[in-house]
């Protein structure tokens, strides 16, 4: 009993060791897969990140640069104001000494009119010859007052209209001018935006290249896990092969089917009708029964073509592979290891084939055998 426990717990412990390094394995992948992945996330979460500031940054630019066209444009109207009310200005200047000029003439001629009295309105209305000539005076020295007092007025109309259009234009400047001074707070308060956005940016980017250099080390490290547990299966697969069939007949691949219904060898291709090389036998199966590996093995392929249907291959080691086609459903996959007997598929109709059948090959280094010269 004791030594029964004891050679249990040696098996036990003999078992764990053997495991164990491919258990750290498969565990230290997937703490680089992890580490990756995080490693990923961060640097995709940065850069997503970095993109949603810099399109702020571009809107904010976007918007500086029409508040700039916009004081240049104003800059422009503000000048051009300028220059109008500079003109406008001299305008008046010139309209309010046309008027002084043409009051003082008018006092002036008023006053030689009174001071010497011969040419003076009432000389000329009393000095009419006849009642008509009188009447006729009265009339011309009215209209000369009448037309001194229009161009009078006149000249204060026009000095009024080119004040009320300077007084306009200092208006609109003034307007102008407080717009200009607000479009340069709104450029200031840009600019500022846009430090602070580059500054941002800026500190992204140090923090993107930080992340993209540990995700690079974080796949580095994963590539480097991965291809040591690709070549921990690979040399425990050799080792597995190593020691696998080393002759003896193979197991019967189809349990319940007992009929060959087309041996190995050159034949008429019932399908093609074509003088060819069968290369396995045919056993004859209902479909949906069990087809089981010939030997203890690693699957190296388990796949559908046109020809074979479903099929698998199975490498037994030692130069050794057996091939199992047109099958239903397969069982098993890629690198799997499988033993004799193993059901590692259903039989079925797939591919090139006439019904349910399953076609058995076996190779020797890559040659064709006579499956029958390996099955009882
Ligand atoms: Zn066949």
């Amino acid at each position: 009993m004791l030594a029964a426990v004891c050679a249990l717990a040696v098996a036990a412990l003999f078992l764990f060791s053997c495991l164990y390094p491919a258990l750290s394995r498969a565990s230290a992948l997937d703490e680089a897969k992890d580490a990756r992945d995080k490693a990923k996330e961060e640097l995709e979460a940065i850069k997503s990140n970095k993109a949603d500031l810099v399109k702020d940054y571009a809107n904010f630019d976007a918007q500086l640069t029409a508040v700039e066209d916009e004081i240049e444009s104003l800059t422009n109207d503000i000048n051009s104001t300028k220059t109008a009310l500079e003109k406008k200005k001299a305008e008046l200047e010139e309209a309010e000494a046309n008027t002084k000029a043409y009051e003082e003439d008018f006092k002036t001629r008023a006053r030689i009119m009174y001071e010497n009295g011969s040419t003076s309105y009432l000389e000329v209305l009393f000095g009419a010859a006849s009642f008509g000539d009188f009447l006729e005076r009265v009339e011309i020295v009215g209209s000369i007052i009448n037309y001194d007092r229009d161009i009078l007025d006149r000249y204060v109309y026009n000095q009024n209209v080119i004040n009320n259009a300077k007084t306009e234009m200092e208006t609109l400047l003034a307007q102008q001018e407080e717009q200009q001074t607000s479009l340069g707070y709104r450029q200031e308060e840009l600019e500022l935006l846009l430090e602070k956005q580059q500054a941002l940016i800026d500190e992204l980017s140090e923090n993107e290249d930080l992340a993209a250099k540990a995700y690079a080390a974080a796949e580095k490290k994963y590539e480097e896990e991965e291809r040591k547990a690709q070549e921990e299966i690979r040399r425990s697969q050799l080792s597995y092969l190593a020691s696998t069939y080393t002759g003896g007949k193979f197991q019967w691949p189809a349990p319940s089917g007992t009929r060959i219904t087309s041996p190995f060898g050159y034949r008429n291709h019932p399908l093609s009708h074509t003088y060819s090389l069968h290369r396995g036998i045919d056993i004859a199966t209902a479909y949906g029964t069990d087809v089981v590996a010939a030997e203890d093995g690693i699957v190296t392929i388990a796949k559908h073509n046109g020809s074979y249907g479903k099929y698998i291959v199975i490498n037994h080691g030692n130069g050794y592979t057996t091939l199992y086609a047109h099958n239903s459903q397969l069982l098993v996959s890629v690198g799997e290891t499988v033993k004799r007997g193993q059901v590692i598929a259903k039989a079925g109709s797939t591919g090139n084939s006439t019904g349910p059948h399953c076609h058995f090959e076996v190779s020797y280094n890559g040659n064709l055998q006579n499956p029958l010269d390996y099955l009882n």
